[in-house]
């Protein structure tokens, strides 16, 4: 560990506000305490009723006085054990050394079903979710109860893959080959995280995410073993999985980044962005608070006068704004849009859509895109990203899609004729290079819930933006007020041009990605001949 480049030596930083003190047989809570020391993390998942034992106005006694290991949650209980194999004096466990965090997650699902009231203080919880970055990303070592389901669960698992010894060979032997750990995706949109993450209930969860990316070193508690991952390398209890991860010279991206960590920080975060909304959040307007953490350490890693708004950076936020969405349940695709939800947050910050998966596609915006204005009123700490009033005003290439019937089905790839018919420039340069014109349109949020109502007939536009040499696509937007006109993005539009090829003798007639070196240009052209016009998007 000492000869790990990119890892930080055994930090022996102060001790969070509260945390454990481990004895031979007893822990004690301690407040503030004065020392420096290191320190382990605990991450964990709650399970549907919590941990046995929380930290309460009830339950603080009894932590300081001392409780004894023997009396805690298995996990708990398993945790402490390694502190002390590790000699490791100190624990900060969420349930037991925070009294907002989760808990009013916990106490609301509570009153939810009846079993018990309290008073709701949700803005002191979001400030204090945020500050949980320092926590983990200070500790000596997270230890994380990967594939326990709760409390109960435990870290250590008694199921061992399958070894059979060969009779003729009693010096060989035969073992099942066990699941391979879930690795940060690099390619999207295709990648099924959360399928993948079934074995790891702690990976599902979209508030570990920012646990996993913050700690400096974290040990894995799998079903059959143990993995090791820190900044500089990824291991297996096995050695079947040992990897190093690429890191750029200076280790710039070092505490957030993996694998290809020379990514530039715009696609990072995007990146960021696309795994997390693919984790299970269980109440939606969690979206930016369960993020918040590892918003303030990203913030640490850009320009310092970049603002982050609602999900987004300001100095990306052209790049940014270009998201899609795809809606799903546990990685099943299809599911029926979710409506808009009312909370405050713009509509082209992808934090305003609901149980889908975001990603990027690469599309950007002509280099002759402005940024006339960008207005918004920041709402608590400024990582949170909670805005009101905002708005950004755009002067860019428009495309009228005016009459177009987008709006069904809501997640598809289909031919959509509508769109050429009634975009006049889309269809002449269509039929000019010969070409067939192939459409996706992914929507936002369920338009039949849309306020005002969405009807056929109204005004949409579409923002062009470009990818590459066979695709114009961006964000559409519908105006919903006249004074002062405003625009609501509702989804993203692809249009894939292709080619009609015949194939062999048989005359076989089938579709090619058009390419040729002038191609790129052309797109380039088409959107340049598109008006111009400024668009203030709410
Ligand atoms: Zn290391």
């Amino acid at each position: 560990m000492e000869c790990h480049e990119h890892c930080p030596p055994r930090l022996t930083s102060r001790l969070p506000k509260r945390v454990l003190k481990i004895t031979a047989d007893h822990v004690y809570l301690r407040e503030i305490p004065n020392v420096s020391a290191p320190y382990a993390c605990l991450s964990h998942c709650w399970g549907p009723y919590g941990p046995a034992i929380k930290l309460t106005a009830d339950t603080v006694e009894l932590l300081h006085k001392g409780y004894a290991t023997s009396e805690l949650p298995k996990t708990f209980r398993d945790a402490v054990n390694v502190c002390r194999r590790l000699g490791i004096d100190y624990l900060w466990i969420d349930a037991l050394c925070k009294s907002i965090c989760r808990d009013v997650i916990f106490e609301k699902r509570l009153r939810l079903t009846g079993l018990g009231i309290l008073q709701d203080s949700r803005e002191d919880w979001k400030e204090a979710a945020a500050t949980m970055a320092n926590i983990y990303e200070h500790a000596y070592v997270t230890i994380a109860a990967t594939s326990a389901q709760d409390s109960k669960g435990g870290l250590f698992s008694s199921a061992r893959p399958l070894v059979a010894r060969l009779d003729k060979h009693p010096h060989l032997y035969i073992r099942e080959y066990p699941r391979t750990f879930p690795e940060y995706s690099h390619e999207f949109p295709n990648y099924s995280y959360t399928e993948d993450l079934k074995p790891w209930p702690l990976l599902t969860r979209a508030w570990v995410y920012q646990e996993r990316r913050l700690s400096t070193r974290t040990v894995h508690f799998g079903e059959h073993q143990v993995y090791w991952e820190c900044q500089t390398c990824f291991a297996s209890e096995d050695a079947s999985e040992d990897k190093v991860w690429k890191t750029d010279s200076n280790g710039r991206y070092g505490n957030t980044g993996w694998g290809d960590k020379i990514m530039d920080g715009t696609r990072q975060w995007q990146q960021i962005i696309s795994e997390y909304t693919n984790l299970k959040l269980t109440y939606d307007s969690d979206r930016l608070p369960a993020i918040a953490a590892l918003a303030d350490r990203t913030w640490r890693l850009r320009r310092s006068d970049d603002v982050y708004i609602a999900g987004l950076w300001r100095n990306s936020i052209l790049s940014d704004m270009l998201w899609t969405s795809k809606p799903f349940e546990l990685g099943k695709w299809g599911q029926a849009l979710e409506p808009r939800p009312t909370r405050l947050v713009p509509s082209w910050s992808w934090a305003s859509v609901q149980n889908a998966k975001i990603f990027w596609s690469g599309y950007t915006f002509p280099d002759t895109t402005k940024i006339v204005s960008l207005n918004y009123a920041v709402i608590g700490a400024a990582h949170l990203g909670e805005v009101s009033n905002a708005s950004i005003v755009l002067k860019t290439h428009v495309l009228d899609l005016t009459g177009t019937e987008i709006s069904y089905p809501p997640w598809s790839l289909e031919i959509i004729d509508g769109i050429v018919r009634s975009s006049p420039p889309l269809g002449s340069f269509a039929r000019k290079n010969s070409l067939d014109v192939h459409c996706s349109f992914h929507q936002d949020y369920d338009l039949t819930t849309a306020q005002p109502p969405y009807m056929l007939g109204h005004v949409l536009k579409l923002l062009a933006s470009n990818q590459g040499y066979s695709a114009l696509g961006g964000v559409v937007v519908r105006q919903i007020d006249e004074k002062p006109v405003q625009w609501e993005r509702i989804g993203f539009l692809k249009i894939v041009f292709m080619k009609a090829k015949t194939y062999g003798e048989s005359g076989y007639r089938y579709m090619a990605w058009y390419r040729d070196d002038k191609w790129e240009r052309r797109i380039e052209e088409l959107i340049q001949s598109l008006p111009v016009e400024e668009v203030r998007i709410v």
